[in-house]
């Protein structure tokens, strides 16, 4: 097996309360393309940042143009062999809790459940209502958009419809930040995964992890900012580091 595979087997059998925090380059070996690599999605085009969905027509039917796009690709995509191991090492009783920055629900899919998973940047497979919460199916609100050309309100309330994401400009949802750093406390092996930590507050989870005692081991192609302080920075391919758990 791949070296680093067995170090990371080896880490996770020594440890007791492990936690896994995954960004999207788990997901690439699905077929789902990244931010911040070259041909990752920043490549190609803009962000819509929160403020323009909310004052901008143009704007929301822009985004949800893209929503649509992205579902497509997200339901084509299977979970592949990390987020299996990791759905695995729940149900073993490793892994407390998968705090994740993805929002292409590979992780449920791949068996991890509800109390375990946290997604701080939310979830594209379905929107909410801004105002009251109300969860909205997206095959449904993409029929509504196609036949009336206008962005779609909620009907219990009149708010802004709008993906589970939490967009550039908006504030992190405080219920899941709140799970993910009691997470984070616990943790005596925190495990980075296929993220580049730039994305705040998110990255400071590893390093709040590190101060508070647990160990932590980088998983990723790329250098990140917190490799310097990692105790095991791993390298190469996510599904071939994965592949001995
Ligand atoms: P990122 O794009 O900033 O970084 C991904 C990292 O993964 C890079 O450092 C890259 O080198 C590495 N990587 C990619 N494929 C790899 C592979 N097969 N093996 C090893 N390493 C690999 O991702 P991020 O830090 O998660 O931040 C991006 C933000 O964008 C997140 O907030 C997330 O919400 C969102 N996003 C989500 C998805 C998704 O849900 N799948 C996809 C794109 C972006
Ligand atoms: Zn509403």
């Amino acid at each position: 097996a791949h070296e680093g595979s067995l170090v990371l087997a080896d880490l996770v059998g020594e440890a007791e309360r492990v936690v896994v925090f995954t960004g999207a380059g788990i997901s690439t070996e699905s077929g789902i393309p990244d931010f911040r690599s070259p041909n990752g999605i920043w490549a190609k085009i803009k962000p819509i940042y929160f403020e323009e969905f909310v004052h901008s027509e143009e704007a929301r039917l822009e985004d949800w143009r893209r929503r649509f796009a992205f579902r497509q690709e997200f339901l084509a995509a299977e979970p592949n062999i990390a987020h299996r191991a990791i759905a695995k090492l729940v149900h073993d009783g490793k892994v407390g809790a998968v705090i994740t920055q993805n929002i292409d629900g590979l992780h449920q899919r791949a068996g991890v459940p509800a109390d375990r998973l946290i997604e701080i940047h939310g979830n594209a497979t379905y929107a909410t209502c801004l105002d009251c919460g109300k969860r909205h199916e997206l095959g449904l609100l993409e029929q509504e958009i196609a036949t009336t050309g206008h962005s779609p309100v909620c009907r219990a309330c009149g708010g802004l419809v709008k993906a589970a994401v939490i967009s550039f400009g908006q504030a992190m949802p405080t219920h899941e930040m709140l799970r993910a750093e009691q997470a984070m406390e616990e943790a005596d092996l925190f495990v980075a995964v296929g993220s580049s930590l730039q994305v705040q507050p998110a990255a400071s989870l590893p390093l709040a992890a590190k101060y508070q005692g647990s160990r932590l081991v980088i998983v990723n192609r790329d250098a990140t900012p917190l490799d310097g302080i990692a105790d095991r920075v791993l390298r190469g391919s996510i599904g071939t580091v994965f592949s001995a758990l």
